[in-house]
């Protein structure tokens, strides 16, 4: 099985470019962070502050999730409900930061993780696949970019959503969640030692594109 991890900071681009590599390369592409984010909405939804351990950990027995590929594209669903679209709003987003300090909810997601991998090839993206969750991976992508290029690139797609976004507010954020994602004691966000740097500041999406293809077609090559 082939299996390429890609780590890195919001807003630096994995998923848009995961998600259209694994399409090109016949991958599954397996979106850990919108599994975060859907316990992060859970916890919106019952009321429960996303910073609280135990308050979150008492929530995880109820929460059942599911991936699946449609037309396509993955749909993820929370409890049987589709929250695909649901879990992209910038306060899940947060709220997902927040809940995925927590051990419990870590181990919880861990072996779903690690399953999807034994399978079937995959391109899986988040913050510890390389260091956590595929220690083996074929190949460790750690995709990067300066936290202002990753602001610009998020203000545009909310305004091209028509959101009102606030530049120094989605700034802001990114830094908060750069903080909250790499200071955090369980699986923080770092570059495992094996893989290979992409800083992606200079380039635009299809020279991105570019350089991660290379990249992945190179290491399935060498399989
Ligand atoms: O990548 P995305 O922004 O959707 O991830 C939402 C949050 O989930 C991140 O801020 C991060 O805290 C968390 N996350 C994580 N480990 C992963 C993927 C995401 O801790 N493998």
């Amino acid at each position: 099985m082939i299996s390429i991890a890609i780590d890195g900071p919001s807003g630096a681009g994995k998923s848009t470019l995961a998600r259209r590599l694994a399409a090109e390369l016949g991958y599954v592409y397996v979106d850990t962070g919108a599994m975060y984010r859907a316990i992060g909405l859970y916890a919106l939804r019952q009321g429960a502050d996303p910073a609280d351990p135990d308050a979150v950990a008492a929530l995880l027995p109820a929460i059942r999730l599911q991936l699946r590929c449609q037309a396509g594209a993955q749909r993820l669903s929370l409890n049987g409900e589709d929250v695909t679209e649901a879990v992209r709003a910038e306060q899940v987003g947060m709220a997902a930061s927040a809940v995925s300090a927590h051990p419990a909810v870590r181990a919880f997601l861990l072996e779903t993780q690690r399953g999807m991998a034994r399978s079937q090839d995959v391109l899986m993206d988040g913050r510890d696949i390389g260091t956590v969750v595929l220690p083996n991976a074929t190949l460790k992508v750690f995709l990067t970019a300066a936290p202002e290029a990753r602001a610009a690139r998020r203000l545009a797609e909310l305004r091209a959503k028509g959101e009102p976004a606030d530049p120094d507010t989605v700034l802001a954020d990114i830094l908060r969640r750069d903080e909250q994602d790499t200071h955090r004691a369980v699986a923080p966000l770092r570059q495992a030692p094996d893989a290979v740097l992409l800083d992606t500041t200079a380039l635009d999406f299809e020279q991105s594109f570019a350089a991660l293809k290379t990249l992945v077609q190179r290491a399935a090559a060498g399989q």
